[in-house]
């Protein structure tokens, strides 16, 4: 087996977290029952947030984010080219219409300067984004306190996309505090920081927002009797008063997702150890890492390269390189905009420049915390290897 495949990235489940899951198994419980509520808070606690809602997935979060935040037909959202599709499929779910901001080549993060030339101009031609959800790429927290200050301005709520950020800090405040936005929304599927097989997570400090992502999540049914609109009904009475969804966590993910975050900061640090391991191993090889801003603690969720030389036939045969030799590199992220679904709605090549030249540069090596030596001294021979 000396030659098998390295992924990217990869789950960590040990004894542990199948003896909770078992336990949840032989209980009373199998969907949303006592430990989704246990896992919540303890995400609370873990975050330093108000309130955490546990979903299905970190899509429905975001798609509940968005109804929560009032998000309509017509409405403007923006986010990065350089994220997963569902940091802005959740705006077109509300019939919102999309746009992107630029990244910062340095940290791969949507760019600050960016973002403020872009509203200016959109304040003169009333077309402000109603939600800007910045993403925070390979586990780095994007600027938040001026992101915080610009919404403040123009009047615009924030989403921050930490699907690859839970662990993380900012200003020595771990991520999903939402001090500099509405919410925050965490992703729990095996490919990320911790999992629950599927997951996600939502947090808020807004008392309104959490109870009204509780209802979207469930149907748009309350079952508060102060909530009802009709009053003196029976024991069997509910109330549907929004169109909600099925977007539940069961407890048999929540019990993964539980074990797993007793976990975190070792996962962390592992990732970091990994990280530091890469760039003194690669210091004479012509990539560059991205880079994390002071004052930010990564979650190290992805080890991203860029290749100097930025040539895109070059990029492919470095990547066709590693990959013969079962490396399972990956990029993250093809621009959003120029998914097929987005040229269609008419975004082209050249609207995001540094998005688009990162994605010709850009590679993901392998990192999870049981990368072991040797395959980690397999990914740094191939890449000393395929680079001469
Ligand atoms: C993984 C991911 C999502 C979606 O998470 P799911 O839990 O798979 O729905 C959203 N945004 C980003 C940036 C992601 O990496």
């Amino acid at each position: 087996m000396s030659n098998s495949f390295i992924p990217y990235g990869r789950q960590d489940i040990d004894d542990k977290d199948i003896e909770s899951v078992v336990k949840v198994l032989k209980s009373s419980f199998l969907t949303q029952g006592p430990m989704v509520e246990k896992f919540e808070e303890e995400v609370s606690n873990k975050v330093n947030s108000a309130y955490s809602l546990a979903f299905n997935s970190a899509t429905s979060a975001l798609h509940v984010a968005c109804l929560a935040l009032g998000l309509k037909a017509g409405d403007n959202l923006w986010t990065t080219p350089i994220t997963f599709v569902a940091s802005a499929n959740c705006g077109i779910y509300c019939g919102a219409k999309i746009d992107f901001v630029d990244i910062d080549p340095k940290t791969g993060l949507i760019c600050t300067k960016e973002l403020t030339k872009k509203l200016e101009l959109a304040k003169t031609k009333n077309k402000l984004p109603k939600i800007v959800i910045p993403v925070h790429l390979a586990g780095t927290s994007c600027e938040m306190e001026e992101i915080y200050k610009l919404s403040k301005k123009y009047g615009f709520a924030i989403i921050e996309d930490a699907s690859h950020a839970i662990g993380g800090s900012y200003k020595n405040s771990p991520v999903g505090n939402c001090d500099y936005s509405d919410i925050t929304v965490f992703s729990l599927h095996p490919v990320k920081i911790i999992t629950s097989g599927e997951g996600g997570i939502a947090t808020t400090n807004n008392k309104s927002l959490d109870e009204k992502m509780k209802y979207l999540r469930s149907h748009g049914i309350t079952k508060e009797k102060e909530n009802f609109h009709k009053k003196n009904e029976g024991q069997w009475y509910y109330e549907q008063q929004v169109l909600g969804y099925n977007y539940r966590m069961s407890d048999i993910h929540a019990a993964l997702g539980s074990s797993q975050l007793t976990r975190l900061s070792l996962f962390i640090q592992t990732r970091k150890k990994i990280i530091e391991d890469y760039k003194n191993d690669t210091e004479k090889l012509p990539i560059t890492f991205l880079e994390v801003p002071k004052g930010v603690e990564s979650a190290y969720h992805l080890a991203i390269i860029r290749l100097d030389n930025r040539d895109d036939i070059f990029h492919r045969k470095i990547f066709d390189c590693l990959r013969s030799n079962n490396i399972g590199v990956q990029l993250h992220y093809t621009p959003v905009h120029l998914q097929p679904y987005y040229r269609n709605l008419g975004f082209t090549q050249g609207d995001f420049p540094e998005a688009e030249s990162y994605s010709k540069n850009a590679i993901s090596l392998p990192i999870y915390p049981s990368l072991s030596k040797k395959d980690y001294e397999r990914v740094i021979d191939q890449l000393k290897y395929c680079l001469s």
